[in-house]
Order: structure tokens, then C-alpha cells, then sequence
């Protein structure tokens, strides 16, 4: 008998415990400065209170729950979390050997996954919470990167990934015609209707959480027909599609196919570039610096004329008005930095574009979270948002670069990095 009482004793004192730890976390942050990106202005004293995962009430007189953890941010300016909307977690240059073919045949898809765990790291320690992973993954290893992060099993930013990239016939690459495997995983080339949509759907089946093409990459390119025919398939599975475009002609197609958004579009008319704008594309320019276009390998002369062409086109696009979302396009190693470092050395390009700071910073957050489809949890911070959440010293309202000094990340209620 006695044993009995005991056990439930026991019992009830267990679950009275389970209780209290399955009872949500509540944090309470003092924000000395609060950025509203889509407004382009900041509130000062305020506080934000997040429960479990998500932001519960933001405010200057906000009720502070007895029991909750304080995180006094009094000093620093608080922002929305980062996104960075073309990225390839699971690819990777080094700087003995800076050609995408040769890596991408070499690697195993252990190695890619290991690569997108270091790679997930560093870009959330960098303050970027959200990214979007356009391809470049091999067998599908960025669906098991996003699950990995999803289940907190590694940490890393939410992502949104593409799976293999759908293209004509040889992708990116230049085959020869004894080795025309060497194609797969990487694209799955698409050329017929049939095709197309096979291919769409089978991305769709493997995990992908949108649809990658590329356009003009051969001398054959995609239509409008094509492209709008892809983007339909696309849409019957719930996925937007983002087609890579280096040529006028394939942005145009591009545009005129109704895509989500033209990654790189770096010789895009004024006339194609208003004509995106009309049919509500987003731009993912992944304005190479002459720095990181340094690091594709091709020489000096190359980053200088590579960069050259991004800056010219920015301008032109800012001036034209069309929406535009950060995208870094970092799939090479620097010795010295991280994946989140390098994707922060893109901000150099706005700055010398003179793109003002809080139209880089709305990039950065509420048309990248728009783009992804995921404006009603993430990209701004009020109630009911997943609290991702980054601070920085200064303002990055006035000096984008103060995005460089990120001193602490959240991510859905949990803290990566403090000051
Ligand atoms: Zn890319």
C-alpha cells in the first residue's frame, strides 16, 4: 500500500513537471530601437514579448508575464531576421578549384550535407533566419537539410528549397556526348511538355518547396510558352517558380511566362525590366560585388566587368520601380569568412548603387518574405509572427552595412547568438 502512494506520489509530481516544461517559454525583449522595414522607421523602447515559437505582443507598454525571461536589447537596434533569396547551401567552391562542374561531379551527397549543415550555421549566426535555396543540392539533399532544421535537429535558418533545378537539355553544364549522365543529380533536363511536367511533379514528390529553372544557359532557351506552361504545373502543386536568366531574351521569356521571380537578370532592357514590373516579378538580382565576383574564378578582369553589368542593371531597376529581393547567389569558400559573412558582402553593391538603406533593408525582409510566400509568419515583427528576430549596435535604417555587426539572432523564440 505504502509502495502504491508512493508511485503516485510519483506519478503526479512528474506530470505536474511535464506540465511546467510543455508550458511555452516566455521571453521578454527590451528593444532600445524596433525597425518596421516596410514602413522604413524605427520605434524606440519598446517591448516584444514571444511565447514558444512565436511573438505574442509587441509594444511601449506591453504587460511583462511573471516568470519570463528578460533579454535587455535596450542598447541595440532589434529588426525582423534577415532572408536571403538565392542561395545554395549545399554547394560549395574552394578556392583550389573554383569551377562548378568538376565540384559538383566530385562531391558525394554526404559531403553536400555536410557542407549545408556548416553552411545553415553560419548564415543564421549572420543574422539570416530565412533563406531560400535555389538548387545545386545533388539527390535532393536540400530537402534533407530543410527537415534537419526543421526538426531541431541542426541549427539553421527556415528554408525554403528547390530540389533539382529543371533546364534544357545539358543545364548548366557542357557535356560531351560519351558522359551525358554526368548531368544528373544536379538538373533534370526538361525539354518536352511531358517532360517538363514530370519534372515539376517529381520535385514536388521529393520535398522541393518551389521550383527552380534555367532559362538560357544553352543556345536553346526556354519559351514564354514554356515558362508559363512550367509555372502553371508548378502552381496546381502549390510551388512558385524562380527562373535564372543571363540573357535579355530568357528574362524577357521569363517575364512574359508570369515566373515569381528572375534570378541574376543581369542584361535585362528597361523595357524587360518594366515589363516584370507589370506582371508583379520579383527581381533576385544577387548583385555580384567586384570582390565576390573575384571568387567565380575568371580573373580580375572578369569580377570588374561582371560586376560592371549587376551595377548598371540595379540602377536601371531602381529607377524603374521594380520590387526587388536580396538574393547572394554564395556558393564559393573564403578563407577567413563564412557563408554568412560572404552573403553580407553583397550589401557593398546598394551602397554603391545608392540604393537607400531602408529600400535594401525592405530586400532584406518583407519583399523577400512576400516573394517566399511567407509574409504572414515571418519578415516583419508583431504579434502572431514566428519571433525571428536580429539586432545590431547602430541603424541600419541609416548604414545598411551595420547588417555586418549583428550581435544577436532568434530564430522562432530561440537564442543562436547574444551580445
Ligand atoms: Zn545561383
Amino acid at each position: 500500500m505504502k509502495f502504491k502512494t508512493t508511485t503516485r506520489a510519483l506519478v503526479a509530481l512528474t506530470l505536474s513537471l511535464l506540465c511546467a516544461a510543455a508550458r511555452a517559454q516566455v521571453t521578454v525583449i527590451k528593444a532600445g530601437r524596433l525597425v518596421d522595414p516596410e514602413a522604413g522607421t524605427a520605434a524606440t523602447n519598446q517591448l516584444i514579448v514571444v511565447e514558444g515559437r512565436r511573438i505574442k505582443a509587441v509594444g511601449p507598454n506591453v504587460q511583462v508575464p511573471a516568470g519570463a525571461t528578460v533579454i535587455d536589447l535596450s542598447g541595440y537596434t532589434v529588426l525582423p531576421g534577415l532572408f536571403d533569396a538565392h542561395t545554395h547551401l549545399c554547394e560549395r567552391t574552394p578556392p583550389e578549384d573554383r569551377d562548378l562542374f568538376s565540384n559538383d561531379i566530385r562531391t558525394t551527397g554526404a559531403w553536400r550535407a555536410i557542407l549545408g549543415t556548416v553552411n545553415a550555421r553560419e548564415m543564421l549566426e549572420a543574422g539570416f533566419t530565412t533563406v531560400r535555396d535555389v538548387g545545386n543540392a545533388g539527390n535532393y539533399v536540400d530537402t534533407d537539410l530543410r527537415r534537419a532544421v526543421e526538426q531541431g535537429l541542426i541549427p539553421g535558418p527556415t528554408i525554403l528549397n528547390a530540389g533539382r533545378i529543371i533546364a534544357p537539355f545539358g543545364g548548366q553544364y557542357h557535356l560531351q556526348p560519351e558522359r551525358r549522365e554526368l548531368g544528373a543529380p544536379e538538373y533534370l533536363f526538361a525539354d518536352t511538355r511531358d517532360e517538363m511536367r514530370k519534372a515539376v511533379r517529381e520535385n514536388a514528390h521529393f520535398g522541393a518547396r518551389l521550383i527552380k529553372i534555367v532559362v538560357d544557359d544553352q543556345p536553346y532557351v526556354y519559351s514564354a510558352d514554356d515558362i508559363r506552361f512550367i509555372v502553371e504545373e508548378a502552381k496546381n502543386a502549390g510551388l512558385k517558380v524562380a527562373a535564372h536568366c543571363l540573357t535579355e531574351r530568357g528574362a524577357r521569356n521569363a517575364a512574359e511566362g508570369g515566373v515569381a521571380s528572375i534570378e541574376h537578370g543581369l542584361r535585362m532592357s528597361d523595357e524587360t525590366l518594366e515589363l516584370a514590373k507589370r506582371n508583379g516579378v520579383v527581381l533576385v538580382g544577387t548583385d555580384f560585388t567586384e570582390k565576390t565576383a573575384g571568387y567565380l574564378g575568371a580573373g580580375p578582369e572578369f569580377a570588374k566587368a561582371f560586376h560592371a553589368l549587376f551595377l548598371d542593371r540595379l540602377k536601371r531597376a531602381y529607377r524603374v520601380g521594380l520590387t526587388m529581393a536580396y538574393g547572394t547567389d554564395a556558393f564559393f569558400d573564403v578563407p577567413g569568412e563564412t557563408r554568412g559573412t560572404i552573403a553580407l558582402m553583397y550589401l557593398d553593391s546598394y551602397m554603391e548603387a545608392g540604393i537607400p538603406a531602408p529600400y535594401v533593408l525592405k530586400m532584406l525582409t518583407t519583399n523577400a518574405a512576400r516573394l517566399l510566400g511567407v509574409e504572414g509568419e515571418r519578415g516583419a515583427v508583431r504579434a502572431g509572427l514566428y519571433a525571428d528576430l536580429v539586432a545590431t549596435p547602430g541603424d541600419p535604417l541609416k548604414e545598411i552595412t551595420e547588417l555586418r555587426r549583428v550581435r544577436f539572432v532568434m530564430k522562432e523564440g530561440k537564442v543562436y547568438r547574444r551580445p
